[in-house]
């Protein structure tokens, strides 16, 4: 929040919010009042639309809400509830909790709200995580990151070069890497749930 201020600060919207709640409506007692304080708020009320408006208050109020617990809690149940009751197998990543490492959660990254919340509302599997991002959903084989124009790794994307692989004939050989961790998640827990390690 001191973002907020300090942007508040430097467009003067405090001198505009201090100006409306002055003149509010509230308390007019004639008509002139009224029209008087009416004219004032219309005078600030622009102001106070173009900073509340901006793109970067909407990020930074998802962003705060985000952090919130209620809010998380409503984003998992919200999930839950697009699917019938008792439908929606949740598969979720080891990383982070220490499973099969003699580290023993010492190292932990990220956090564990997402699979407390998930066990908490609905069915959870949780999935070994290893080397789920660097390998093809379809073949099995690893990944590689196409080069940008600079010569420099492109991490965000990730492409199966393996001739025989199902994507690559038909030439979508080209995935999100969060998106392709995400297939590759869900494949290894359909695998754990049915008894056929797939990949
Ligand atoms: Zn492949």
């Amino acid at each position: 929040m001191k973002k907020l201020q300090k942007r508040k600060k430097a467009a003067r919207i405090s001198d505009s919010e201090a100006l409306l709640a002055k003149n509010a409506m509230t308390f007019c007692t004639t008509h002139d009042d009224l029209l008087a304080r009416y004219a004032k708020t219309q005078e600030a009320s622009a102001a106070l639309q173009a900073f509340y408006a901006a793109p970067w208050i909407g990020r930074a109020r998802r962003f705060l809400d985000w952090h919130t617990p209620l809010v998380r809690e409503g984003m998992v149940i919200q999930e839950q509830r697009r699917h019938k009751p008792n439908q929606l197998i949740r598969a979720i990543g080891n990383c982070g909790s220490g499973v099969g490492s003699r580290i023993g959660g010492h190292m932990r990254v990220g956090g564990k709200w997402h699979r407390r919340l998930a066990q908490r509302h609905g069915v959870s599997l949780i999935v070994n995580e290893h080397r789920t991002s660097m390998t093809c959903p379809f073949c099995g084989s690893r990944i590689m990151h196409p080069k940008k124009k600079g010569g420099r790794l492109n991490l965000g994307t990730s492409a199966c070069i393996n001739g025989s692989c199902p994507s690559v004939k038909i030439s979508m050989n080209t995935f999100g890497r969060d998106s392709l961790a995400a297939t590759c998640i869900a494949l290894r827990g359909f695998g754990q749930l049915v008894g056929h390690p797939t990949l």
